[in-house]
């Protein structure tokens, strides 16, 4: 099985990866947690991609589509993959045709989290990371049992820096500019499922009556 979320900064691709992860026990491969490793393990990767990341840009193609080459080359997505945050754009999608192509595999189902502009907005300002292990917290709809510190590894929560004001709205701008041009590249290949993208649980809850449970 192998799926794609679609959806802007916000949309809540991530949340949604970790209920298929458990649904279908296949990996979640992000490639803004790429990139966040990259920079946590001070790889030159990760350096060039923390110039584009802190100003809300988009990380070079080539860059991205040799990472997820590599990354799809490992064993353990043999049984399939959910793709979240790439594709992001027309030339990135045409590349990961190729890289399906030559292994022989087929998108199963592209799902694209229509979540209205004022939620985006609200969920990235409230939004928290555990500084170690990345878990993802709201301040309001997904509180820490003790504040300001991670439930799975107890270190501290602090907000992304790119969750800031200013670089989400370039963020929500490249997402309008570039990405939203994948919704009718893939409708048109017939693979493309719409979901609301309100709350987590009616989210999840179209997203089985797609996939099946
Ligand atoms: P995300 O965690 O998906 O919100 O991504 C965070 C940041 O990583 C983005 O704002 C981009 O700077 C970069 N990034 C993630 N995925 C891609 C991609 N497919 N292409 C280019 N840049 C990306």
């Amino acid at each position: 099985m192998i799926i794609i979320l679609l959806g802007a900064p916000g949309a809540g691709k991530g949340s949604q990866a970790e209920l298929l992860v458990k649904r279908y026990n296949i990996p979640h491969i992000s490639t803004g947690d790429i990139f966040r490793d990259n920079f946590k393990n001070e790889t030159p990767i990760g350096k060039l991609a923390k110039e584009y990341i802190d100003k809300g840009q988009l990380v070079p193609d080539s860059l991205t589509n040799d990472i997820v080459r590599e990354r799809l080359s490992a064993k353990d997505v043999s049984n399939g993959f959910i793709l979240d945050g790439y594709p992001r754009n027309i030339n990135q999608a045409e590349a990961l045709d190729k890289i399906l192509k030559r292994f022989g595999w087929e998108i199963t189902r592209v799902i694209n989290i229509a979540t209205p502009l004022d939620l985006l907005v609200k969920r990235i300002s409230g939004r928290r990371v555990c500084s170690n292990c990345g878990a993802v917290y709201h301040i309001e709809n997904k509180k820490t049992k003790h504040e300001g510190i991670c439930d799975i590894c107890f270190n501290p929560v602090v907000q992304r820096e790119d969750d800031n004001e200013q670089t989400v709205l370039t963020r929500i701008k490249i997402y309008e500019e570039q990405t939203k041009d994948l919704i009718d590249y893939y409708n048109e290949k017939g693979l493309l499922s719409n979901v609301s993208g309100i709350t987590i649980p009616q989210t999840d809850k179209e997203v089985v009556e797609i996939l099946g449970e």
